[in-house]
């Protein structure tokens, strides 16, 4: 066990990091945050509120050195962290989840194949190296159809979306030309998550599945509780997140997205990290999934992840972050600021939370 008053190595520097490292303290334990100087207005979200940071490259092996010797137990925020990275800091000190679930997570080709090993369902997809590839796929899979990269999306970036055979050409110069995979597209009734927090001993909880509404590609929203369906498909949809984070070993917060369709659920993609679509968990449930991660990190066993009534998380995407006055305004709304700089357009700059059950008859969830 990881004992109150250490330093835990956080990889990657943003909003998680810094609701990680928030909640870490709450525990008393030190945070020390590792990440390579962001973009022009990222701000340094998590270094701004841990007890120490280092602004250095993923391939920098005297920094990443002097950070492994200054942390007890070490886990990331981001699924793009390079296993190169990862391994040189697990050389020091235990790395939570381990190197094998960042592996599987950060190639959207493996990620589909280990799902199907352990009874999920992905969307039915080709993969893609070539033009060639890419037609063979369309004539396979139909359209519509969306092209992704196998490695670097998120956000919806990284993706094509492909209407007519005719536009395969364009898509693949879209992507940039990237190994990828052809996703046929799901018709799904709704989109929801698995959130799983598991332990070092195997013990694990699983939240009550938000239901999730993306806008572009982005996260907008997630509710709880969820619709019908969506509560119907959770039964397996949270076995399958077990036999995931079994397979896997895995220590920490897993998140899994799927489509609720008229046949079951189907498995989107997986990320070793907390998620956006927990974030309704910090006023929403018993234990948060910051925490949970935490003490999943620490040795700690989980702590409970029953809902305390029903919420919604709404993102504060770019601009919208100006309505923060009038969010701040409103009993019962909690605002969360991620202290990022300029609201470009796409950056996720903070969030809101309702509870209906915080604030009695005054706010609706
Ligand atoms: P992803 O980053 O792959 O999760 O994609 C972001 C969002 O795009 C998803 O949450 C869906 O709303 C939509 N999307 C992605 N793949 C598909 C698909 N195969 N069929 C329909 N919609 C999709």
């Amino acid at each position: 066990m990881i004992a109150p008053g250490s330093t835990i190595g956080i990889l990657g520097g943003g909003q998680l990091g810094r609701m990680l490292a928030i909640a870490a303290a709450r525990l008393g334990y030190r945070c020390h945050i590792y990440a390579p100087p962001g973009e022009p207005g990222d701000g340094t979200p998590a270094a701004d509120v841990a007890a120490a940071s280092t602004e250095a490259a993923w391939d920098d092996t005297a920094a990443l050195d002097a950070f492994a010797a200054a942390i007890d137990v070490c886990t990331f925020e981001f699924e793009n962290v390079p296993l190169a990275t990862v391994a040189r800091v697990a050389a020091r000190v235990p790395v939570r989840p381990g190197a094998r679930a960042l592996e599987v997570a950060q190639d959207r080709l493996i990620e589909k194949r280990f799902a199907l090993e352990h009874g999920g369902r992905p969307a039915p997809h080709r993969a893609v190296d070539s033009v060639a590839d890419l037609d063979a796929a369309l004539a396979a899979l139909g359209t519509p159809a969306i092209l992704k990269t196998r490695r670097f999306g998120y956000d919806g970036k990284g993706q094509a979306r492909i209407d007519r055979p005719k536009d395969a050409a364009t898509a693949w110069a879209e992507i940039g030309e990237q190994p990828a995979i052809l996703e046929g597209f799901v018709a799904f009734e709704a989109e929801f998550s698995i959130l799983l927090a598991r332990g070092a001993n195997g013990a694990s909880v699983v939240y009550e599945a938000p239901q999730n509404e993306h806008r572009g590609g982005i996260l907008h929203r997630s509710v709880v509780p969820a619709g019908a369906l969506v509560a119907a498909q959770a039964v397996e949809a949270a076995a399958l997140t077990r036999r995931i984070g079994d397979a896997l070993e895995y220590v920490g917060l897993l998140a899994v997205e799927f489509f609720a369709c008229a046949d079951g659920p189907v498995f989107n993609e997986m990320a070793p990290r907390v998620h956006n679509s927990g974030h309704w968990t910090i006023e929403g449930a018993v234990f948060c999934q910051f925490e949970n991660h935490i003490r999943a990190v620490c040795g700690l066993p989980p702590g409970s992840a029953e809902s305390r009534g029903a919420a919604s998380m709404t993102n504060l995407i770019g601009e919208e972050v100006t309505r923060w006055r009038a969010i701040a305004s409103t009993p019962g709304e909690h605002l969360h600021l991620y202290g990022k700089q300029s609201a470009r357009a796409g950056r996720k700059m903070g969030h809101v939370t309702r509870c209906r059950n915080q604030v009695a008859g005054r706010v609706q969830a």
